[in-house]
């Protein structure tokens, strides 16, 4: 069999990578930094294959310039930053992660809504800072309850299903709004099907695990977050993109909303002195929703066992159909 070529955007040190060199042409680009424009462009020529991570933008420019790309394999969930429109229409595959971060995500969405409610960052911060002057007072760290209340889920698909599941334990009313209905998990967990305005009007936590797509981008924005209680909190562990900064920025600074925990931001990297940094109902965390832990080989063993599916002939197992995101849509 002819080694096929693969470009594999960061240094990726895990078991998996040895596989990957003894049956593939391996041309790694071998740091944690991702490849500049000029580096992707140069080394995507000439090769069946790309590996890639979600801050590598493979659009129609890589395509053309990669004319044998067979198959564009990226470490992450979301493929936002892949054509895949493109890419289809090429007979290019599209592989993505799923699944092996569904449920670490889901823990990394309750613990920014439980930090962000109980205030756990900033009552961190006053102990370490000498702040904690008082032992105890009635109005001290006041924060939000979790227990009993409502939580609005948008987009309910692996994540936040598993963001749903979990509270059970708070014995928290559950509304949802997605794409499609979800009737089996209205009547398993116990959801109501809500509009994105209901859900938005009704919740006092609003977690955001849609797909970031060209229609959920911005999807929540000024209007929205005036629709949201003063009281309510934004949770977002899907994609930055999905909010407008600026319009949340103001909610938060304005008291439309009560607070938000955010995992993603629009840039990446979130600059330094970024206004978000600067309030004190945020709680921030630099895209780590993902596994910590050794999932993260298990993650890149997916990746590439199904590369070498694809080069066997086989269907891989986590293509991304471009097809079915037009009949969904
Ligand atoms: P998923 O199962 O594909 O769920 C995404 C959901 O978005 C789908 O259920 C889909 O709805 C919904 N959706 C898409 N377009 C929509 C629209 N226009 N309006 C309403 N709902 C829409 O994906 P997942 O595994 O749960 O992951 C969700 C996202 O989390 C990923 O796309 C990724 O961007 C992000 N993520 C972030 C991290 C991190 O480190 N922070 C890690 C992993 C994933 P229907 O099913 O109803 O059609």
């Amino acid at each position: 069999m002819v080694r096929p070529k693969v470009y594999v955007t960061r240094r990726l040190p895990f078991p998996a990578f040895e596989l990957l060199k003894k049956y593939c042409d391996v041309d790694l680009h071998d740091s944690d930094e991702p490849p500049s424009r000029e580096e992707l462009k140069e080394h995507a020529r000439g090769k069946d294959a790309l590996l890639c991570l979600l801050t590598d933008k493979i659009d129609r420019e890589i395509m053309d310039l990669a004319p044998d790309l067979r198959v564009i394999s990226t470490y992450s969930v979301g493929y936002d930053h892949i054509d895949v429109e493109e890419a289809t229409k090429r007979g290019i595959y599209v592989t993505h992660t799923p699944g092996v971060l569904t449920e670490a995500v889901a823990d990394l969405a309750w613990a920014l809504l439980l930090a962000v409610a109980r205030r756990v960052v900033e009552a961190d911060r006053c102990v370490r800072e000498g702040e904690w002057t008082i032992a105890w007072y009635p109005t001290f760290m006041l924060g939000s309850a979790v227990y009993g209340k409502t939580l609005g889920i948008i987009g309910l698909g692996r994540i936040g299903t598993a963001v749903a599941r979990r509270a059970k334990g708070f014995n928290m009313r559950v509304i949802y709004y997605s794409r499609t209905r979800k009737p089996w998990l209205e009547e398993e967990l116990g959801l109501e099907f809500k509009s994105l305005e209901e859900v938005l009007r009704e919740s006092d936590f609003v977690v955001l695990t849609v797909a970031l797509t060209e229609e959920t981008y911005h999807m929540i924005g000024e209007r929205e977050l005036r629709l949201m209680k003063p009281t309510a909190y934004l949770v977002n562990t899907a994609r930055g993109a999905i909010v407008d900064t600026q319009a949340l920025v103001r909610a938060l600074r304005e008291g439309w909303i009560a607070g938000a925990a955010l995992d993603v931001f629009e840039e990446e990297p979130l600059p330094r002195g970024h206004p978000l940094t600067e309030l004190d109902n945020v709680v921030l965390t630099p895209h780590v929703a993902g596994p910590s832990d050794e999932r993260r080989s298990t993650l890149f063993r997916a990746v590439v066992e199904d590369l070498m599916r694809f080069f066997r002939g086989e269907e891989p197992l986590y293509r991304v159909s471009y097809d079915r995101l037009c009949f969904m849509a």
